[in-house]
């Protein structure tokens, strides 16, 4: 008998399992890649070898500055709370600036060891295909195999757990031109003003529409080819190739939305722009806001380009920008309770990409956090999450309740999941950022179990 179940032994499953299993728990780690003994092994489309944490696409954990950057800062607490996957990126470090890259073989190869070396930590090849009984972490990532995602589906309901992304760019609050921008809803009356607005005029409109349709974009991988355009997040490049008209007519509709810049004495509330590009408060802190409807594979670097063409986002920076995947992920905000476990089954948590967090390096982070809220669990003491001024706080916060759930997509850790510091001037912003948490993450690590 295991004291935890965790199923997949990716960056998030095997992060759990060291925490676990550093504490002296007993931990039974399934993962369908590579063969035991009755099981011939299994790998998802996009992974190619058999070892634990494998880094499926770059082998960058990217920033490793804790002072200016939020993800650095993430790699920071995890350095501070015994992260394995930090300590065996150490191990299979690169030369790669100021940002933390590894040999992903190294890496991998690390991270198996260690936890091979825990004789309380059962690797075991196997593929699951559905939730088992008894406490369990589900750490299977973003291609988790189809039987399972089956049965969570079941568990969660259907349209709780979504097999593709489809990511409308974030951008910060305090980089939008509000001289140029106006709160409104559509037929305001001036109650609701649930909007920011962009205008553009005929002009402006027009070579937007030219830089949609003309700009690079990125395409599926072979096992993405089937990626099916669900009503409503179609990417809005496809969208405008329909005709110069459509997006007028759709995400761009400039109908019952008196801009009142441009208000003259006869049109005293102002004028419909020919155009308009509506952003959506995306986190109860409202310090990040997305594009309605403006999911795209337009490449990253030509959506900063391109977006910055519209009046208004002409200094925009960008929280995240747009994509479209094969994702599994739930969400969270409403199916999970604050320590990562579905509300309707508590046995079972989650952990990784499958939680809606993006990238390794979070997923990793979800992962030892939910190691140790099992941890917490099994000693019967009451699980104290980080303070959310830190990276690992501001994450857990975002995913299991202050994002917005109706537009809830995969994220990456940010400075605009923190508690703004308005008072602070902008130059000095990011470094106020990490300072306080790491002032504040100081006497939390003082509660946590000593491994
Ligand atoms: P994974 O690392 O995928 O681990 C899940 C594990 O579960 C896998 O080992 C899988 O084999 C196993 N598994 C699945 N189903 C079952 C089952 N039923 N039974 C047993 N085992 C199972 N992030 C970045 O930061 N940089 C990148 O460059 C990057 N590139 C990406 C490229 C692709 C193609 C994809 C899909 C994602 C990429 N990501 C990237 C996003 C994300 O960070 C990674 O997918 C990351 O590996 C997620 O960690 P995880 O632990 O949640 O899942």
């Amino acid at each position: 008998t295991y004291d935890v179940h965790i199923i997949g032994g990716g960056l998030a499953g095997s992060e759990a399992a060291w925490q676990l299993g550093r504490r002296g728990y007993c931990v039974r780690l399934s993962e369908m890649r590579g063969a035991g003994p009755e099981w011939p092994g299994e790998r998802s489309p996009a992974h190619q070898g058999d070892g634990l944490a494998e880094l499926v696409c770059s082998n960058s954990f990217r920033s490793d500055d804790s002072d200016k950057n939020a993800v650095g800062l993430l790699h920071h607490e995890m350095r501070l709370c015994d992260s394995l996957i930090m300590s065996a990126a150490a191990i299979a470090e690169v030369p790669a600036g100021s940002a933390l890259a590894v040999d992903r073989d190294v890496f991998s190869a690390e991270v198996e060891a260690r936890l091979a070396a825990l004789p309380n930590v059962d690797i075991v090849r196997e593929r699951i295909d559905a939730l088992p009984e008894g406490r369990v972490i589900v750490a299977t990532g973003p291609l988790t195999a189809e039987a399972l995602a089956g049965s969570i589906g079941q568990a969660t309901g259907a349209d709780s757990l979504a097999f593709f992304d489809a990511i409308a760019p974030i951008v910060y609050h305090e980089s939008i031109d509000m001289d140029v921008c106006w709160m409104a809803s559509r037929w305001d009356k001036g109650e609701t003003k649930d909007y920011i607005n962009c205008p553009m005029n005929e002009e402006q409109y027009l070579a937007f529409h030219k830089g949609l349709v003309e700009g690079e974009k990125t395409s599926f991988k072979e096992w993405e080819a089937n990626t099916p355009y669900f009503d409503g997040c179609m990417p809005i490049e496809v969208m405008a190739e329909r005709g110069v008209d459509t997006l007028r007519f759709g995400p761009m509709k400039p109908v019952g939305l008196d801009n009142p810049h441009w208000a003259t004495p006869e049109h005293p509330n102002g004028r419909w722009p020919y155009a308009v590009v509506q952003l959506r408060q995306d986190n109860k802190l409202g310090t990040i806001w997305n594009m309605v409807g403006f999911q795209t594979k337009l490449k990253h670097a030509e959506q900063v380009k391109l977006f910055r063409t519209i009046p208004g986002l002409e200094n925009a920076e960008f929280a995240r920008l747009g994509g479209l995947h094969r994702n599994t992920f739930l969400n969270s905000p409403v199916l999970l309770d604050r320590t990562l476990r579905l509300k309707s089954a508590p046995h079972v948590r989650f952990a990784g990409q499958i939680t809606g967090c993006e990238g390794y390096v979070e997923s990793a982070a979800v992962g030892l956090m939910a190691g140790l809220m099992a941890c917490a669990e099994l000693a019967g003491q009451e699980w104290q999450a980080p303070p959310r001024t830190t990276a690992m706080g501001a994450l857990l916060s975002h995913i299991t309740g202050d994002a917005e759930a109706e537009t809830y997509q995969p994220m990456n850790i940010n400075f605009g999941l923190f508690p703004p510091l308005h008072d602070v001037k902008k130059k000095q912003r990011k470094e106020a950022y990490t300072g306080r948490a790491k002032e504040e993450i100081a006497p939390w690590l003082e509660g946590l179990t000593p491994a």
